[in-house]
């Protein structure tokens, strides 16, 4: 999850508004791993969404414990200013972005 409120983007007519999308926040529990963040990164993300292992962000299921909401409806991340670094690569419309998608059947 990218766009930040009011920043959405779009391919081919298709709109990728994150906040009305959370597909990839609720793609798969291998999906918010941690990996180039700093200790003190990690150290401001609140236990309760951090795995128990400490490797990335607890999911329920496939579903980040971060995401709140109904996927493809309205969602939001929050700790969307703490958000760990492959949510922050995750681009609207590109690959990862659409895979998601697809998996929840929503346009791509
Ligand atoms: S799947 Fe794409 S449009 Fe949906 S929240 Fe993730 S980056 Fe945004
Ligand atoms: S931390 Fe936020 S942006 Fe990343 S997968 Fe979880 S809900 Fe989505």
């Amino acid at each position: 999850m990218v766009a930040a409120e009011g920043f959405p983007s779009s391919r081919e007519g298709v709109l990728f508004d994150c906040q009305s999308c959370g597909a990839c926040c609720s793609y798969s529990a291998e999906w918010p791993r941690f990996s180039t963040e700093d200790d003190e990164q990690l150290d401001r993300i609140p236990q309760k969404y951090v795995a128990a292992n400490q490797s990335g962000m607890r999911c329920e299921g496939v579903r980040c414990s971060a995401l709140s909401g109904e996927v493809g409806k309205h969602t939001a991340c929050g700790i969307y200013e703490l958000r760990p670094d492959v949510c922050h690569a995750c681009m609207p419309g590109g690959d990862d972005c659409l895979m998601a998608r697809k998996a929840h059947g929503l346009p791509v």
